[in-house]
């Protein structure tokens, strides 16, 4: 899950500079990881061995041509999630308007779903859909749902939740509104079995290097700083001793 790839230093711990993007799309590139979109990774059975989904929340400018064009240079993909109500403007929740809170505009998404990114909602406003009615939240997801089919003139199946922030209302409004698929911000392993509109993504801060994108790929965790690391490898290798003791 990846938000803003400012060039200038992100304002946002969750966006990423656009060179330390591009070193991580160069690194998935030469380790051979095959992109996808979301809708293809819950529809194909027999994917690459080592495929992944990247996403990218909100819909900021920046990703245009930081991330946009270059996932388009490399011939990968990726899945966008846009709040409908803030396309072509700034992103409201996130303060003083700047250059990393302008808003990708409709040219811009049109261009892009024509070059095969997904488009998928983020809501209209960036509610936490947690905090609304059963109605409010209803119309939060369909209204984003129609905006974007219009102006995309492609079926939009899924979305991602403001802030991975829902209840129990929102699974039902999601559904009756005919979404297939939503994905939260919960760290782990997309997994067939799971519900598919509690997808689970792994979060990229602003600090990370590729080393620690190979970590996140192998352990699928928003966590791997050494600390862990040495945890669980410190596990492993006592279970392997006492496995040696005892055979
Ligand atoms: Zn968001």
């Amino acid at each position: 899950m990846y938000h803003g790839t400012p060039k200038h230093p992100p304002i946002s711990n969750y966006s990423i500079p656009a060179a330390q993007f591009y070193r991580h799309l160069t690194y998935l590139k030469k380790n051979g990881w095959h992109t996808t979109s979301i809708s293809d990774l819950l529809k194909s059975s027999n994917l690459p061995d080592k495929t992944v989904a990247l996403t990218f929340d909100d819909g900021y400018a920046d990703n245009y041509e930081n991330a946009f064009l270059p996932l388009l240079e490399k011939n990968m993909k990726a899945t966008w999630f846009i709040t409908t109500d803030c396309i072509g403007r700034h992103a409201k929740w996130m303060g003083q308007p700047s250059s990393q809170t302008q808003m990708l505009t409709t040219g811009q998404l049109r261009e892009m779903s024509a070059a095969g990114m997904e488009i998928g909602s983020h809501t209209c406003s960036h509610p936490d859909l947690s905090t609304l009615s059963f109605q409010q939240q209803k119309q939060e997801l369909s209204k984003s749902q129609h905006v974007l089919e219009d102006l995309l003139q492609t079926f939009v199946t899924g979305f991602a939740y403001p802030y991975g922030r829902y209840n129990e209302e929102s699974l039902t409004a999601a559904k009756e509104v005919g979404y297939h698929w939503a994905c939260s911000t919960r760290s782990g392993w997309l997994h067939k079995e799971q519900n598919p509109l509690l997808i689970r993504r792994v979060t990229i801060f602003a600090g990370d290097t590729t080393a620690v994108l190979a970590r996140k790929l192998i352990f699928a965790d928003n966590d791997v700083g050494w600390k862990k690391m040495v945890a669980y490898y410190g596990t492993r290798l006592k279970g392997k001793c006492l496995k040696n003791l005892t055979t």
